[in-house]
């Protein structure tokens, strides 16, 4: 064994595994454009205070980050979720002033955490992201839902739970605060260290505390709802009346609060309810956030986002017996059947590849029983022998799928491969000199 082993929680992709990677990128090419959402790569560090606010409360910040010095002397740390840098390139690049609001994001990327590694959680994990900043309306956070929603329907999963809530405006959180203040400091003796810390900070986290989930004082803490203004409670509603209009059956829930402590108004989740998920069953969770803008310098606006975990999703799809690999057949694989000949080859494999063939020659000089080995490995659909035929200009081709073989010359050669593996080629008028079958 090697002594040079990658670092606990982070892994390599590739083969098979590399093909479900690529699946799931693509799909997110193809949504994010329809919905007319671009990309955006801010850097894997940005200095500390991105990460860390004052205010923040979560374990995330707290106890998580890959935290570092430079040769400078300054403190940077690897990006532990997505919407900070983002938000502070949003700033940074005065986007505000764009016309058309909002303006719509997307990033897909590694996030750093120091965690526990389980299934689905890992040190290194790769999150696709989508926010939509500079325009509060219920329609957009409408959107931004169905737009996850959506696409987690495409790639095939079946068995979701959309979960919403609302944390109301600051005067409505502020009141809640205060609630949960009054409610759980008559049992924090019983509780938890880190539930301690979020009584001082953000008493609304205790909520999502997992050591403590099952203390008394959970069920009968008060509920968000009884303390949200008019305001807050009407824009839920009309949040709530837009996702019915898209057909999206999504579930109240009252002690979601999700673990950052920016968010305002709607916050969501959506969990798998398959039962091999476990405790690993967020798929994504998001919500709105109003102060996060100003805070980075920019004007007060508002904007609204969801990151979901690309190793979770993985495990989801595979949970639910979705096959996300992709198979990568070869188109042509050429066979220099001597020494001599593998010159021609080489020409004529670069001259198929400047055709749009995916295809890759033998570059060992080895036996004709292990090249068809090869060929039967990488699923090759047409064979190419490079043999004496070159010295009349000519190769001999096999179309394996229909078992036919003939010589053609070096002119009609990419016509030939045409008319057996390009889907647009015209039979109608071709000339191809191939059996009737193949046709
Ligand atoms: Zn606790
Ligand atoms: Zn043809």
């Amino acid at each position: 064994m090697s002594n040079y082993q990658s670092p606990r929680g982070t892994q390599d992709v590739y083969g098979v595994n590399m093909s479900k990677w690529h699946a799931i990128e693509d799909l997110i090419r193809q949504f994010t454009h329809v919905y007319n959402v671009s990309e955006i790569r801010t850097p894997i560090f940005e200095h500390t205070e991105v990460f860390k606010r004052e205010a923040d409360s979560s374990d995330m910040v707290n106890k998580e980050m890959y935290t570092f010095t430079d040769f400078g002397g300054r403190s940077l740390t690897l990006r532990p979720e997505g919407t900070a840098g983002l938000i502070r390139s949003f700033v940074q690049n005065k986007l505000y002033t764009s016309p058309d609001l909002p303006v719509k994001f997307y990033y897909v990327g590694p996030n750093f955490r120091y965690e526990r590694p389980q299934k689905g959680r890992m040190r290194i994990h790769h999150q696709f992201g989508v926010e939509y900043l500079g325009a509060k309306s219920p329609l957009v956070d409408a959107e931004v839902i169905q737009l996850g929603v959506s696409f987690l329907q495409a790639m095939g999963l079946k068995d979701l739970k959309v979960l919403i809530n609302t944390l109301g405006d600051d005067e409505s959180r502020s009141a809640y605060r205060q609630a949960l203040k009054d409610h759980f400091a008559s049992h924090l003796e019983t509780m938890c260290p880190d539930c301690h810390r979020r009584f001082e900070q953000n008493p609304l986290r205790i909520l999502d505390c997992k050591v403590d989930a099952q203390h008394d004082a959970m069920a009968s803490a008060p509920a968000m709802s009884q303390y949200l203004n008019e305001e807050s409670r009407a824009y839920f509603k009309e949040v709530l009346n837009i996702l019915t209009s898209l057909d999206l059956t999504v579930e109240i829930s009252d002690r979601l609060v999700r673990g950052l402590d920016y968010y305002t108004h709607t916050v969501f989740e959506v969990v798998s309810s398959n039962e091999d998920m476990g405790s690993q069953s967020t798929i994504f969770g998001g919500g709105r956030y109003d102060g996060l803008i100003s805070y980075f310098g920019g004007p007060e606006m508002s904007g609204i986002g969801f990151g979901m975990g690309i190793e979770r999703l993985m495990v989801a799809a595979e949970a639910e017996g979705i096959d996300l690999a992709q198979e990568n057949p070869l188109d042509v694989y050429v066979m220099p059947l001597a020494k001599e000949y593998q010159h021609t080859a080489a020409s004529l494999l670069a001259y198929i590849r400047s055709n749009g063939y995916r295809s890759d020659m033998d570059v060992q000089g080895r036996s004709l029983k292990a090249m068809f080995k090869t060929a039967d490995r990488q699923k090759v659909s047409v064979l190419l022998f490079v043999g004496e035929e070159v010295n009349e200009g000519k190769v001999r081709v096999k179309h394996i799928p229909s078992n036919t073989q003939l010589d053609v010359s070096f002119d009609e050669l990419i016509m030939q491969l045409d008319h057996w593996l390009n889907e647009d080629h015209d039979h109608s008028n071709c000339a191809c000199q191939v059996s009737e079958e193949a046709k």
